[in-house]
C-alpha cells in the first residue's frame, strides 16, 4: 500500500476510517465494504491481529474456550476452521485472524504500521479530519474506533528501570522471536491473568523465577487438552443455536448459568457443585450459583472453596496463604484461567515476594530491591497490565465540536450513549466502548453486536440521505446513569480492579463495563433502533465542502 508523502498538502478522501485491525477492526471493515463505503483501516503493528498480535508473552491463552472465540458472522467460516485446543494459544488465534483477513480479502483495505494521532471534526463540513504518525491526512465522513480494550499496556513508573542490565519484557508487547530463559535468573512484576499464564511456562526454561506480588487473584484451572474430531463435529453441527443462545446469555458465553442461589442447597451440595465446576475448569465457576456477583456472604463461600484449593495444592503454608485472596470478593476482578499455575510454586526454583510487606524499592543495574532484599535478576517481566478501555482511545487527540478534546469531556470518566457513541462528537462510534458489556463478555460476540449496530445505522444514514449521527446528551446522561446504577446493585464497584480504572493512578473511579448482562443489552440496543434510533439525533450536513476550514480545523504541525 502506498504511504504518504508527509509534506504532501493534499488529504485522502474516505467514507470511513476505522481505528485498529484486530478482531474489531476486520469485521468493521468487511461490513463496511458491504455497504458501498470507502474505507481504511490503520493499524499500529506490522500485522492484523490487535491484542494476538502484540500478546506473544510464554503461556499467552485466551480463557474463553475456542469453539466460542471465534466469528459467527460467516456460517463458512466457523465450520471450515479447526480448533485444535480446548482454549485457544495466541498463536492459533492470531493464525485464525490472519486467514479471516486473507479469506474476505481485507489486507487492501489496511494500512499497517501506522498510528492515528489525532481526529478533529469539522463542524462546518461535518467531517472528520484524520491525522497519523506517518504524516497521513485523511477526511472522513464516519470515524469508528476499535482500538480495543486492553491495548494500552502499562509499565509502572518504578525508579531505575533505565540502569537495569538485563532485558525487560511487557507482556502486551512482546517480541516476535522467542525470548530464551533457559538458565536464566527471571523475575515476574504481576499475578494478573497474563502473569498467571506467563509464570508456569517461564518456570519450566528458567534456572530461578522470582514472582513479585502485590495483589494474589483467584484463578481456576483450564484443564485444557486437545480437541477431538467428534467434539467440533457435534459443536459445529448445531453451531447457529449455540451462537443464538450465546447471545441471550450474560457474557455472551455459554456457561451452566445456575438458576440456584447459594443458600438454596445444603453445604454438601454446595461443595459437590463448586467440586463439579472445578473439575470442568474455566470462569463457569463463577456461575455455580446466581447470586455469587451480588451477595458477599454467597460470594466468600465460593472464594473460600477457591482458597482450600489453593492451600491443598501448595506444599508451603505460608506460601499458600499469600497466593490466597482476600482483599476482594471472587470474579470481581477478571477471574484467571490458569495451566499449573498454584502447581508452580512447589517448584525449589520459584519464589514469590509479598510486595504488600515488602514493596519494590527501585531497579538497580542487578535486578530489583524491595525494603527486604535485592533480587539479582537477568530478565524483568512486566505482567503489569493495561490503561483498559478508554487508554487506547486516551492515545489519540479526539477532538469533537467546539474543537473539545475526548481525554476533557471524559475527565472524570467516560459518558457515552450505549458505549457506542458520546454526545459533542458527530459520526465517531466505538465497538466495545466504555459503557458497554465488552470486556465482561466473549469480546467476540460483543464485537459482532457493536460492527453490526454500527453498520445497521449507517445503512439507515444512507437510506433516509443523512450525514450526521450524535447521541443526545439527555440520552447519554440517561445511560451513564444505568450504568452506574446496574453496577452498584454488584459486587464490582467494591473492588479496586481495573473494570474500576484504580491500575492507573489518577484515573477516575468509575465502573467502565457494562454490567446489566450482555443479553438484555442487546435487547436494549434492538429497541432503540425499533424506536427509530431513540436518543440519536441524525441530521444532513453542510453542503459546501470547504477545504480551507478543513485546513483551519485541523491546525496541527505536519511531520
Ligand atoms: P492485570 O489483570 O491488570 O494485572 C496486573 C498485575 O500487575 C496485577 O497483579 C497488579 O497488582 C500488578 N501490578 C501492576 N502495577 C504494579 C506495580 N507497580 N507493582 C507491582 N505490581 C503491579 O493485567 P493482565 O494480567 O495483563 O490482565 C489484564 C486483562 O487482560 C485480564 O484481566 C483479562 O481481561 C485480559 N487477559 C486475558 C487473558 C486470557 O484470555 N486468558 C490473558 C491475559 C490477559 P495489583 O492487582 O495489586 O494492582
Amino acid at each position: 500500500m502506498n504511504r504518504a508523502d508527509p509534506s504532501s498538502s493534499t488529504y485522502t478522501t474516505f467514507d470511513a476510517v476505522v481505528v485498529g485491525a484486530g478482531f474489531a477492526g476486520l469485521y468493521m471493515l468487511y461490513r463496511l465494504r458491504q455497504l458501498g463505503l470507502r474505507v481504511r483501516a490503520y493499524e499500529a503493528g506490522d500485522g492484523v491481529g490487535g491484542t494476538w498480535y502484540w500478546n506473544r508473552y510464554p503461556g499467552a491463552r485466551c480463557d474463553v474456550e475456542s469453539m466460542q472465540y471465534s466469528y459467527s458472522f460467516s456460517e463458512d467460516l466457523q465450520r471450515e476452521w479447526h480448533w485444535t485446543e480446548r482454549y485457544p494459544q495466541q498463536e492459533e488465534i492470531l493464525r485464525y485472524i490472519n486467514h479471516v483477513a486473507d479469506r474476505f480479502d481485507l489486507r487492501r483495505d489496511i494500512q499497517l504500521e501506522t498510528r492515528v494521532i489525532k481526529a478533529v471534526h469539522d463542524e462546518k463540513n461535518s467531517q472528520w479530519t484524520v491525522l497519523t504518525d506517518r504524516g497521513d491526512k485523511v477526511v472522513t465522513r464516519f470515524l469508528i474506533s476499535a482500538a480495543g480494550c486492553l491495548s494500552a499496556g502499562r509499565v509502572p513508573d518504578i525508579t531505575g528501570l533505565d540502569s537495569f542490565k538485563g532485558k525487560w519484557f511487557h507482556t502486551g508487547n512482546w517480541p516476535h522471536e522467542k525470548v530464551d530463559f533457559t538458565g536464566r535468573r527471571v523475575g515476574v512484576i504481576g499475578t494478573g491473568s497474563s502473569g498467571i499464564q506467563a509464570i508456569p511456562v517461564i518456570a519450566r526454561e528458567a534456572a530461578q523465577v522470582v514472582v513479585f506480588q502485590r495483589t494474589p487473584n483467584f484463578s481456576i484451572p483450564a484443564w485444557n487438552r486437545p480437541l477431538t474430531e467428534e467434539e467440533q463435529l457435534a459443536w459445529k453441527a448445531k453451531y447457529p443455536e449455540h451462537r443464538e443462545k450465546a447471545r441471550r446469555t450474560r457474557s455472551g458465553i455459554l456457561y451452566e448459568y445456575s438458576q440456584r442461589a447459594t443458600n438454596d442447597v445444603n453445604e454438601e451440595e454446595r461443595q459437590q457443585e463448586y467440586e463439579r465446576r472445578w473439575k470442568r475448569g474455566g470462569a463457569n465457576f463463577t456461575h455455580a450459583f446466581n447470586d455469587i456477583f451480588i451477595n458477599r456472604e454467597s460470594n466468600d463461600k465460593a472464594a473460600e472453596f477457591v482458597r482450600n484449593k489453593i492451600r491443598c495444592t501448595v506444599k508451603d503454608p505460608k506460601v499458600a496463604e499469600l497466593l490466597s485472596p482476600n482483599d476482594h470478593a471472587i470474579g470481581t476482578k477478571r477471574i484467571c484461567v490458569d495451566t499449573d499455575y498454584y502447581e508452580t510454586f512447589n517448584l525449589e526454583h520459584v519464589s514469590l515476594v509479598d510486595l504488600r510487606a515488602t514493596p519494590i524499592q527501585e531497579i538497580v543495574p542487578a535486578g530489583i530491591r524491595t525494603d527486604a532484599a535485592t533480587y539479582e535478576l537477568d530478565a524483568i517481566v512486566f505482567a503489569t497490565g493495561y490503561d483498559a478501555v478508554t487508554g487506547s482511545l486516551d492515545r489519540i487527540e479526539i477532538r469533537g465540536r467546539g474543537g473539545k478534546a475526548l481525554k476533557d469531556k471524559w475527565s472524570e470518566g467516560p459518558r457515552t450513549y450505549l458505549g457506542l457513541m458520546t454526545a459533542g462528537f458527530p459520526n465517531l462510534f466505538f465497538i466495545t466502548g466504555p459503557g458497554s458489556p465488552s470486556v465482561l463478555t466473549n469480546v467476540v460476540v460483543a464485537i459482532e453486536q457493536h460492527v453490526d449496530w454500527i453498520s445497521r445505522c449507517l445503512q439507515h444514514m444512507q437510506a433516509e440521505d443523512l450525514d450526521v449521527a450524535e447521541p443526545m446528551a439527555a440520552a447519554e446522561n440517561e445511560w451513564v446513569a444505568h450504568v452506574n446504577e446496574v453496577a452498584d446493585k454488584t459486587l464490582f464497584p467494591s473492588t479496586k480492579s481495573w473494570y474500576m480504572g484504580a491500575n492507573v493512578p489518577g484515573k477516575p473511579r468509575v465502573f467502565l463495563p457494562y454490567v446489566g448482562g450482555f443479553g438484555n443489552y442487546t435487547s436494549i440496543c434492538e429497541e432503540v433502533v425499533a424506536e427509530g434510533y431513540r436518543g440519536v439525533r441524525f441530521g444532513s450536513a453542510n453542503a459546501a465542502k470547504d477545504r480551507a476550514a478543513v485546513d483551519e480545523a485541523f491546525s496541527m504541525p505536519h511531520r
